[in-house]
């Protein structure tokens, strides 16, 4: 991050924040404890310190410490919720209601569970990408077990209007889990206050390391339980087994309060930049359009169509300096439009023209400028050079 190039791809990972790094770095050798030693100093420290991680990111989402999971990530939390409420429960019903443009660890686990004797219901979403609260409704049965809904999409930022969605569930009995992995950190998240029973989120998102996340599941009114999908240890009440990742779990939880005490202004910030690039794009490049709701949307994401400009070649005029992301990363491997764009109702053709603009806390107005002016001369050598634009020009499409 020290030398020139421009970061704006946040939603797929964010950097470790230098504040965090410090934490961690005792951890790794002056205390190599494991926190489940209970004889002697070392595993105290470890423990301590995980105690302490924990309390943080308790806090930062309003929430008991031992509503806390560790796992590896927010993939192993998603797979830990679903496949872990859907063993559990499997008495109780098959049924998980999910929406069409969650993200892949959501969407892949639900297939692998409709191999397994599930059924699964996909809610669709409007062009603004929320789901319809009448669908919800409808769509519960007997044998509905879970919801699982993301809170913020993490290729539009599209937020779903989760209060009501807990509403609906709780009305009708039934399970509530979020995948909150964009929003944790960024905005207040209070699952408890929405009903939420379950929720997924990761360090990697909020400024901490990679490879460790968690798993908030209730544990009052109603108490939650979910299969463990690892057998060894019983660690984490039973419901992760493994050695916690010390030093991963001390960066979590330094994360987690420098987000509490910063997310207020940072919002604000993030805000005015995103603002700035999305006005200047849209008023100075022809047939550009935002993607997703513009009202409920997270503060530092948008997602920006080019009619008639293919984004993967668009992103090579400037990716060696700026990285963006045609997609999230992990589905920018495959050339098919996005799956979250096309649930939207956008047609393949303008999917592809998409690029996702995410900032963070490293992100400087300089570098939004960079970025305003780096954007607009690419669309221009592509429309320069393409028959379609000329087409589209000449009012003839
Ligand atoms: C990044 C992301 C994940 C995956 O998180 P990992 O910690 O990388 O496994 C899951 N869900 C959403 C919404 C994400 O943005």
């Amino acid at each position: 991050m020290t030398n020139k190039r421009i970061y704006l791809d946040y939603n797929a990972t964010t950097p470790c924040d230098p504040r965090v790094i410090d934490t961690m770095l005792p951890f790794f050798y002056e205390h190599p404890g494991n926190a489940a030693s209970r004889n002697h100093p070392f595993g105290w420290e470890a423990e301590d310190a995980v105690t302490t991680a924990r309390e943080h990111i308790a806090d930062l989402i309003n929430v008991e410490t031992k509503e806390i999971i560790f796992t590896s990530g927010a993939t192993e939390s998603d797979n830990l919720a679903l496949r872990g409420v859907f063993e559990m429960y499997r008495r109780k019903g098959k049924h998980i209601i999910t929406v069409a443009t969650e993200h892949k660890a959501v969407l892949d686990t639900c297939k692998y569970l409709e191999k397994h004797g599930g059924e699964i219901t996909y809610l669709e979403v409007d062009k603004e990408g929320l789901i319809n609260l009448e669908a919800l409704k409808n769509a519960i049965r007997e044998d509905t077990i879970l919801v699982s809904i993301m809170w913020a999409n993490n290729e539009t930022g599209v937020l779903q209007p989760m209060k009501e969605i807990g509403e609906i569930c709780q009305e009708k009995g039934v399970l509530f889990f979020s995948d909150a992995t964009q929003v944790v950190g960024k905005i207040p998240v209070a699952p408890k206050d929405l009903g939420i029973h379950l929720m997924a989120f990761t360090a990697h998102k909020m400024y901490g390391p990679k490879g460790v996340g968690a798993l908030y599941v209730s544990r009052k009114s109603p108490r939650v339980k979910v299969t463990e999908q690892m057998s060894g240890g019983g660690h984490e009440n039973g419901m992760r087994s493994g050695t916690l990742n010390v030093p991963g779990i001390v960066g979590f939880g330094a994360a987690a309060a420098i987000a509490k005490s910063e997310m207020e202004a940072e919002t604000l910030r993030l805000k005015g930049l995103r603002n700035k690039l999305e006005e200047a794009l849209l008023k100075q490049v022809e047939a550009s359009s935002v993607n997703g709701s513009k009202e409920d949307r997270m503060p530092h994401v948008s997602n920006i169509s080019f009619q008639y400009v293919d984004s993967e070649g668009l992103l090579m005029t400037f990716n060696q300096n700026i990285a963006v992301s045609t997609g999230s990363a992990c589905t920018s491997a495959s050339l098919d439009p996005s799956h979250v764009l096309t649930g939207m109702g956008i047609e393949d053709g303008l999917a592809k023209s998409s690029i996702r603009f995410s900032l963070g806390r490293f992100t400087t107005e300089e570098e939004i400028e960079t970025t305003i002016k780096a954007v607009i001369t690419g669309v221009q050598q592509l429309r320069d050079l393409s028959p379609v634009w000329e087409l589209h020009k000449d009012g003839l499409i």
